[in-house]
């Protein structure tokens, strides 16, 4: 056997043996550089989503409801997907996958928000471009039917980053947005959630769930995602961390794009998605090193609870939550979307 490969060798002429030997280590040295969780092929486009992360365990489920919510994570991908797969805009998939998540009353966004404690309705979103660090966000909207599209608005079509109450139901008013009256926002899930934590105390009523996004597109382009109804029962104007830009969103081409879900206040405290990327930037972290730090260690050791979805430029994406469980999904070409909802099942 040994003499056999010899022979085949010894036909080989020196030089090219010499060139062979060269690529060998040339190709276990990048192997060696690679970090953990980074990807060896670049796929062209990446959409990956979430739906919020919190107590969400299996046994509370009834038959059949993991699928509803599968299903929904599965029309966002699709949607996204088709607009990237075709060469579309890594914005344009955020803003149609989030679009799809607010509509459905199953996800703290959009049509199923959480009630505050006057037993409203507030709505938050934001979104942020990679490309030019261009940034849009609202806050306590109440009758605007699809916040991440006025989030969009106010990025693309004003000269300020973040509008809150009044003035941002006026300007999407003004935009042309649908508008609806607030109690298309009432769903009896919710209402009974409030009414729950209406008779606990203050600090029992901290529910998750929010809706995010972020791609990366066929022209390196990424972007970023975010909405919600915030936290159950929250108080006196309350706004959380998604958006206010670098805390629950973020989007640079040179690094990542973050979408956060959790416990608002820790996320915003932290910086959460901006420290990913600074991470990536100023460290030399790989995407999944810091998006892993920042919720596993940073938020843990703090008690923050959540989790977030993030891609990075080079088509690596992560999904770290230290939560019992975050519903999200992603889909790179050819393959089709995976949906999870427990922690164990694929990270
Ligand atoms: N981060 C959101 C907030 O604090 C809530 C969530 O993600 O569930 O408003």
């Amino acid at each position: 056997m040994f003499f056999r490969i010899w022979l085949n060798i010894s036909f080989i002429p020196k030089t090219r043996i010499s060139a062979l030997c060269l690529l060998v280590m040339v190709m276990s040295v990048s192997c060696l550089n690679r970090k953990p969780g980074e990807n060896p092929d670049k796929p062209a486009w990446v959409l990956v989503i979430h739906g919020g992360a919190g107590v969400i365990e299996k046994k509370d489920f009834k038959p059949g409801e993991e699928d509803e919510y599968k299903k929904i994570l599965e029309d966002a991908l699709n949607s996204g997907s088709q607009i990237l797969k075709h060469g579309g805009t890594a914005l344009d998939a955020v803003e149609v996958a989030v679009r799809i998540l607010e509509d459905s009353p199953l996800f703290n966004a959009g049509k199923g928000a959480v009630f505050n404690a006057d037993g409203v309705n507030e709505l938050d979103a934001a979104i942020m471009d990679g490309s030019g660090l261009k940034a849009g966000s609202v806050a306590g909207l109440t009758t605007v039917k699809n916040p991440i599209s006025a989030a969009r608005a106010v990025m693309e079509h004003s000269e300020h980053v973040m509008l809150i109450g009044e003035g941002a139901e006026e300007f999407s008013r003004k935009q042309g947005l649908e508008m609806v009256p607030q109690d298309y926002f009432y769903t009896e899930k919710r209402w009974q959630q409030y009414l729950k934590a209406k008779k606990k105390s203050e600090e029992e009523s901290h529910r998750m769930g929010t809706v995010g996004a972020v791609a990366l597109d066929m022209k390196g382009h990424l972007a970023a995602a975010t909405s919600t109804g915030g936290m159950t029962f929250k108080k006196y104007g309350r706004v959380g961390d998604v958006p206010v830009i670098g805390a629950g969103t973020y989007a640079n081409d040179s690094t990542c794009a973050v979408s956060a879900t959790g416990h608002g206040e820790y996320f915003i405290r932290n910086v959460v998605a901006h420290s990913v990327s600074a991470m990536m930037e100023l460290k030399n972290y790989s995407l999944e090193e810091a998006a892993t730090y920042m919720i596993q260690t940073k938020l843990k050791n703090q008690g923050g609870r959540g989790g977030l979805i993030a891609v990075d430029k080079n088509g690596n994406f992560s999904m770290p939550f230290n939560t019992s469980g975050m519903f999200r999904g992603y889909v790179i070409p050819g393959k089709v979307p995976v949906t999870l909802v427990f922690g164990n099942e694929e990270n």
